[in-house]
């Protein structure tokens, strides 16, 4: 019967491994979005730090990408 434990193990280390890449993905894409905004809200002018979906900067006057 040790192969069934054996089986067992692998299958819950794989899932384990692919819950693990899930996770990681996710993250990395909330990252990505999170550096996004925030470059898009810095103002290439001034540097000022603006809110994201910002259209004109809130210190200079100049348009945001
Ligand atoms: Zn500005």
């Amino acid at each position: 019967m040790w192969i069934v434990s054996m089986i067992l193990v692998v299958v819950a280390s794989l899932m384990l491994l692919a819950r693990h890449i899930l996770v990681g993905k996710h993250k990395a894409e909330v990252e990505r979005r999170k550096a996004e905004a925030i470059s898009r809200a810095r103002c290439t002018y001034c540097g000022g730090q603006n809110v994201p979906r910002t259209k004109k900067c809130t210190y200079c006057g100049a348009p945001l990408r």
